[in-house]
């Protein structure tokens, strides 16, 4: 057990103790602990499911203590897993595909993200592109980030039958069944297609019956993957729509798009305002998009946003 005392931002610990965290901004989850003794400000606590709240979890990232609080660091037990890699191929020059096992009581929602462990301290989140009652499996998609600690150690290091450990899936960009007749529209650049083609899945099964537009951005056409599967689901599905959205390209190519992201996502939201927006990848790309999606007539409360922020460590 240890005394702590926070400084402002909330990560160093006297006494030498270490606290493993990434985002700093009460996303990831990474530097979740759990206190023993004392109050833990509710700024600490939000977006924890109410199961880790009763027990004291909090995140060391958000937490400013007015009086002594004494912590453990979470244990494992409750929220790590150990799970065997099922499959490792790539799904373009820099993007890994992962299937990890899926363990027995491991909820979650497509679009929502998990923690992968490197060594015990050094965690990273990635996003769910599987669907539970359609995949049986885990799957990521990883971009190789240059001079990357955690995603050059899974494209180069890791492989099938070896064992990650993974931290509990938690975020709020996922489909709920509630507006099955709403417009959604849904854009990811990179590997942001990994929560969004998971969200369209999960919205395809549950008999969404509202458009469904799915924009899939790109610096280069040989950036884009997953591009005939998109294909085929449009084929299958009347209601979705699969589309790109490549910076560079030339002009006869036929991906070619005149269009920049924003200005296609308000061609094809035409009225935003019961339209349900989704938007991954990017942090700087996400929160103008945002912006602009908000400015156009987007309520708040439809938007939903998961920026891939860098870690901080
Ligand atoms: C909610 C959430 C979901 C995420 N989902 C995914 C996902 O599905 N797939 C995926 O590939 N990644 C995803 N990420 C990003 C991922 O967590 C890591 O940040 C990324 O893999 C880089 O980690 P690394 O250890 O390889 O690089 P690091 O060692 O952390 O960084 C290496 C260098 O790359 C820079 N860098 C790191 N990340 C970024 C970035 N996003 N943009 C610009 N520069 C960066 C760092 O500043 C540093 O200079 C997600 C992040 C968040 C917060």
């Amino acid at each position: 057990m240890a005394y702590i005392v926070f400084d402002d931002n909330c990560i160093n610990i006297e006494q030498g103790h270490y606290i493993p965290h990434s985002c700093r901004s009460g996303i990831c989850q990474t530097c979740l602990m759990q206190a023993t003794d004392g109050e833990v400000p509710a700024a600490a606590q939000a977006g924890l499911k109410n199961t880790l709240v009763s027990q004291g979890y909090f995140l060391a990232c958000c937490c400013k203590p007015e009086t002594p609080l004494h912590v453990i660091t979470a244990p494992d037990k409750n929220i790590r897993h150990a799970v065997n890699v099922i499959s490792h191929d790539l799904l373009n020059a820099h993007v890994l595909r992962l299937r990890l096992e899926r363990p027995d009581n491991f909820d979650y929602h497509p679009g929502q993200f998990l923690t992968v462990w490197k060594e015990d301290t050094v965690g990273r989140s990635y996003s769910l592109a599987s669907v539970p009652g359609i995949d049986n499996y885990l799957e990521l998609h990883i971009r190789r980030m240059p001079n990357g600690k955690v995603s050059n150690w899974l494209h180069d290091d890791i492989d099938v039958d070896d064992v990650l450990h993974v931290q509990a899936a938690t975020g709020n960009c996922f489909y709920t069944p509630d507006a099955p007749e709403q417009k959604m529209i849904l854009a990811g650049t990179g590997t942001g297609l990994s929560p969004i083609i998971g969200i369209v899945r999960d919205a395809l099964q549950q008999q969404h019956r509202g458009e469904i537009h799915l924009v899939h951005g790109a610096m280069k056409t040989d950036d884009l993957y997953l591009h005939q599967t998109l294909q085929d689901l449009d084929q299958r599905h009347n209601q979705f729509f699969y589309h790109t959205n490549v910076l560079h390209a030339d002009e006869d190519h036929p991906l070619y798009d005149a269009m920049s992201l924003d200005q296609k996502l308000l061609h094809i939201g035409e009225d935003l305002t019961d339209c349900r927006i989704f938007l991954c990848g990017d942090p700087n790309l996400v929160n103008s998009l945002k912006k602009t999606m908000f400015m156009a007539g987007a309520s708040m409360k439809n938007i939903y946003a998961d920026p891939f922020i860098a870690a901080y460590d």
